[in-house]
């Protein structure tokens, strides 16, 4: 039993003082805390028990807390700690004050493509290190990437590990569907089995729609979506979202949108593409 080995973890949830809501999901709200011993601010997921219907259900929900509590990257939302009371399971986390990805792309419309850079060399960095630790997200998508202050310049972090996994070796595949419709990869559908290429498509659909504004694709089920993909899929750029895109941006979709994930590019292909690694910072980019 997760709540014999904290304790007085039931009591925890006294050293904060609650605040706004930050977001809402399907088991629970994230809000704004203070823990009073250190007067830090920060992110609390507070989980109902009586929405977790099954001993699965909340075995993924620890699982979600085991996995971020391991991983420690300045892209990734910081772990502080989880505690649990009767009703609620709580983690806590480092607090992002600068929205979400997906409220700039709505907002302000398409990334120049050396802003777009400066967003998905960040993205990269996580991934990179997650899949290093074996670690599959599953869900990364602009909802789940927040920016850690209002600065300009602030650094982005991937949040939400509640469909994440750990492989255990390099060879395992995950045959049960998690994500969402629009960022998962066509294998995640097909159930023929997905790991760690499944981030590298929705890093893709990311990008795609950081550069043009719009999304890759318009199904709205997983059926419509497999017409859309199938083998030997290419991406669409339109001429009217991608005007002055470059040749190097839409060489690196076609490769992270390869519907086969044996050839798709790996996280430490995609940080070697030409377009990672050259500096688009020159202002001729954008022209
Ligand atoms: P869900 O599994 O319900 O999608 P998330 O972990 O994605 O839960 O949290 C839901 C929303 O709450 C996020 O999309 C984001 O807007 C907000 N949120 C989550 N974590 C934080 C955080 N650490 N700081 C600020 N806002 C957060
Ligand atoms: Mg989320």
């Amino acid at each position: 039993d997760h709540l014999s080995r904290q304790p007085a973890s039931h009591k925890r949830k006294y050293h904060y003082t609650f605040g706004d809501t930050l977001g809402a999901g399907a088991f629970g709200v994230v809000r704004k805390a203070v823990n009073k011993d250190t007067k830090e601010e920060v992110a609390v997921k507070v989980i109902l028990r009586r929405k977790l219907r099954t001993q699965k259900d909340v075995d993924d929900v620890i699982e979600e807390f085991r996995i971020l509590a391991k991983l420690d990257h300045p892209n990734i939302v910081a772990f502080k700690e989880w505690f649990a009371s009767k009703e609620k399971f709580y983690m806590v986390t480092q607090l992002c004050t600068g929205g979400e990805l997906f409220d700039k792309i709505v907002n302000n419309g398409r990334f120049t493509e050396h802003d777009a850079s400066v967003v998905f060399k960040e993205l990269v960095l996580a991934v990179k290190y997650m899949h290093s630790k074996n670690v599959v997200h599953r869900d990364i998508k602009p909802e789940n990437l927040l920016y850690t202050s209002k600065k300009p310049d602030s650094p982005l972090v991937l949040c939400d590990f509640g469909v994440a996994r750990e492989l255990m070796n390099e060879n395992e595949v995950i045959m049960v569907a998690a994500g969402s419709l629009g960022y998962a990869a066509p294998e995640v559908f097909t159930g023929e089995g997905h790991g760690k290429p499944v981030d590298i498509w929705s890093l893709g659909v990311v990008l795609y729609t950081m550069l043009s504004g719009i999304s890759p694709f318009e199904a709205s089920t997983p059926e419509k979506f497999l017409e859309e993909c199938t083998p030997g899929f290419k991406p669409c750029f339109h001429k009217h979202y991608f005007t002055n895109v470059s040749d190097e941006a839409k060489d690196l979709l076609v490769k992270m949108l390869d519907y086969n994930q044996s050839t798709r590019l790996t996280i430490d292909q995609v940080a070697h593409h030409p377009w990672v690694t050259c500096d688009v910072s020159h202002p001729d980019y954008d022209l």
